[in-house]
């Protein structure tokens, strides 16, 4: 035997003598968001990243380090199914073309970053919808994967693909097709198709479509083009768009999410909930609006709420997402994601019904449910917790102060 081998096999005996230990989490009003309803007193046992029993009466075992949340109300993490993490500087706003600004390199910095400022505060699982130079969110996935960091859950775009140019304007001709950095053209349904592969091939998690960012905009053989390449890879596709007939062709070619949709109609809304797309709002509060990238902030905020209020009426099965794309000035990206709970507020949702929406349901758009967003027997141990009930006010959520990621605690009550 050479002496590698032998240390190899030693290696091996250690790692089976060395017992993981469990993690026993006391907690006093244990939320199910599925439902809206409290447990009491309840305890969570956690072992290899997982929950591995919930009940009021379990065993703990006498080596458990245990965490004592007997006071406090536990939950588990937040989602944001729209956030474009590795964007950007304010003060590159008005033409967000941050890819002419930041290399790759820093664009994934500046998403661990921001990755591990919501984690921190309790948003374990993000979706980025795109935007983020070559890939650079792949990168901040698969380099929190390897465990080289502490961050949250990412799922990525990649890169979006719409009709010619992207979301840019007036980019003169001989400049060339600069969006390429951040953009697939798909113009037909077999470039929709190609785009996709490509997407895929490059680590999309899902693909995120741009419906109607410019004068002309998808049909809905091209639509269908996208949905069926994209169902076949066994992930989910996500629309940009605002409304008109462009939504119409979105609703109707079987997508899994409509992004902003701050137009939809009625029809549109119930059409979506008969068909269970899901609406990911993006309701922005209008202080968030005017960093830019909208001319008419105070309407266009007015219109988020009205549809946002219409949507939770007739019922359309919704997902949290804030489209955070850059910090505001003393803001972080977490204060800025509990800013969206005021417009959720005032559209009349339920405290319940939010924390379902940005936990539940996400889960289920993320394809993750099997995994993550409940406190249940085999799923990832993403466990928060706060001081207030937030069922009876959703503001709550700011003063998490408690968060588990994996199994592994990433903050404590001080
Ligand atoms: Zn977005």
């Amino acid at each position: 035997m050479t002496r590698g081998v032998f240390l190899f096999l030693l290696c091996l005996l250690c790692a089976g003598l060395t017992k993981a230990q469990t993690i026993a989490v006391r907690a006093g009003n244990l939320i199910d968001p599925a439902n809206g309803s409290v447990a009491k007193n309840q305890i969570i046992l956690v072992r290899d990243h997982k929950i591995v029993g919930v009940g009021a009466d379990l065993p703990i075992p006498p080596d458990a380090q245990v965490v004592d949340l007997s006071h406090s109300w536990v939950m588990p993490g937040i989602m944001d199914a729209h956030t474009h993490i590795t964007e950007g500087d304010l003060k590159y706003i008005t033409d967000q073309n941050w890819y002419l600004r930041e290399s790759t390199g820093l664009r994934s910095l500046r998403g661990l970053h921001g990755s591990q400022v919501l984690l921190n505060r309790g948003i374990t699982t993000i979706r980025d919808a795109g935007n983020d130079a070559n890939f650079a969110a792949v990168d901040l996935r698969k380099a929190i994967d390897a465990g080289w960091f502490v961050g949250p859950t990412v799922l990525t775009a990649g890169k979006a693909i719409a009709p010619f140019g992207g979301q840019n304007r007036d980019v003169p001709q001989e400049i060339g097709s600069i969006w390429h950095f951040e953009y697939y053209d798909g113009d037909s349904p077999n470039e929709i198709r190609k785009a996709v592969r490509e997407n895929i091939f490059y680590g999309a998690d899902f693909i995120k479509l741009v419906a109607d960012n410019s004068d002309y905009h998808f049909s809905l053989e091209e639509i269908r083009a996208a949905v069926e390449e994209t169902h076949h890879a066994g992930r989910a596709v996500a629309v940009h768009v605002l409304g008109g007939e462009a939504a119409q062709n979105a609703i109707a070619g079987g997508v899994d999410s409509i992004e902003h949709g701050f137009f939809l109609s009625d029809d549109q809304l119930r059409l979506m909930k008969e068909s269970g797309i899901v609406l990911v709002g993006t309701d922005f509060p209008t202080a968030h609006l005017e960093t830019g990238q909208f001319p008419d902030s105070q309407a266009t905020g007015a219109a988020i709420l009205d549809r946002l209020r219409r949507a939770y009426r007739i019922g359309v099965k919704m997902g949290f997402g804030t489209d955070a794309v850059t910090d505001m000035p003393n803001e972080t990206r977490a204060d800025m994601t509990w800013d969206y709970l005021a417009v959720w507020r005032a559209a009349g949702v339920p405290p319940a019904e939010i924390l379902k929406c940005m936990t539940t349901n996400d889960a289920e758009l993320l394809r993750i449910s099997k995994q993550r967003g409940a406190i249940a027997t085999g799923l990832y141990a993403d466990i928060i917790a706060m001081p207030e009930n937030p069922l009876e006010n959703i503001e709550a959520l700011r003063k998490i102060d408690f968060v588990m990621k994996n199994g592994m605690i990433v903050r404590r009550p001080q």
